[in-house]
């Protein structure tokens, strides 16, 4: 098993990506945390790992109020021990206006949690991971945090500030054997993307037909896709790999 005996927190895990990571982490041995803002979601998944004869436990967390994230993460470590591999996955898509309609509270409701969310759980899992001189950070930016697109301003802007949050950290912590990076996927079917095709104006069997043609393969990709690259960033497969972008996006920004 590729994960075994360590620890991994996962947020935003209760769908989506997030939840096929946590699946893939815990049937490579992994003890998996799945943390949510969905309460239903989360504590059904972990019920289903447990089920498998996995290892799961499901808390709330909410990534963009630092006392629960302070108070999660130490009752992680109390329960399952040191954090060794966080997944900063907990993401929303936002309003998709131009910039000069957009207001500032949208604006930073988004940041709040694409941003300041990464920070605030990078924040206090690193003291956990300093203490026993390893772990593993990945952090989800997406095609958008390397080339921009016409819309959603806010979240690419997130994006990119994550891809070089990521790269920062890396060469902060190095020293502490602490790798981050960044996986960049293109177009995933997951409720995140599902809810923008709901809201397309051409409908959504035409949103998917237009999304999976902007991809070179010719179609979007699966969240186990992504699942299958973090599971190699958080095992000591990677263990000379941090500060590095892992594209997984059919082609999407090779052109
Ligand atoms: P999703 O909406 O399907 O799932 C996101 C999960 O995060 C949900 O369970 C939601 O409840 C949770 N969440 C939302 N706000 C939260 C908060 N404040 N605290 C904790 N949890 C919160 O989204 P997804 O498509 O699985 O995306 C996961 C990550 O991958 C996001 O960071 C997203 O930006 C990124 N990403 C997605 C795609 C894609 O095409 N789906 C592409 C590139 C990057």
């Amino acid at each position: 098993k590729r994960v075994e005996n360590k620890t991994a927190l996962i947020t935003g895990s209760a769908n989506g990506i997030g939840k096929a990571v946590a699946l893939l982490l815990a049937k490579q041995g992994a003890t998996v945390a799945i943390t949510d803002v969905d309460d239903e979601a989360g504590n059904r998944l972990a019920e289903e790992i447990v089920a498998a004869g996995n290892v799961a436990k499901f808390w709330h967390l909410d990534t963009a109020d630092e006392d629960n994230v302070k108070h999660v993460f130490a009752d992680v470590k109390r329960e399952f021990g040191a954090i060794d591999i966080l997944v900063n996955n907990a993401g929303i898509a936002g309003v998709n206006k131009p910039t000069h309609e957009i207001l500032k509270e949208e604006w930073e409701h988004l940041m709040n949690i694409n941003v300041t969310g990464v920070f605030l759980c990078t924040k206090h899992v690193i003291p956990q991971m300093m203490e026993v001189s390893a772990g593993s950070i990945v952090n989800l930016s997406s095609i958008y945090g390397l080339v921009g697109g016409a819309d959603l301003p806010p979240y690419h802007a997130s994006k990119g500030a994550v891809r070089l949050m990521s790269k920062n950290d890396a060469l902060t912590y190095a020293k502490n054997n602490i790798r981050v990076n960044s996986v960049h996927p293109g177009f995933i079917w997951t409720p995140l993307v599902e809810s923008l095709a709901n809201e397309s104006p051409i409908g959504p069997e035409a949103f998917k037909k237009h999304l999976d043609s902007l991809h070179p393969m010719g179609h979007g990709g699966d969240p186990d896709d992504v699942a299958y690259g973090v599971l190699y960033l958080a095992s000591d497969e990677s263990k000379f790999v941090t500060g590095s972008e892992l594209v997984i996006d059919g082609g999407y920004t090779a052109r």
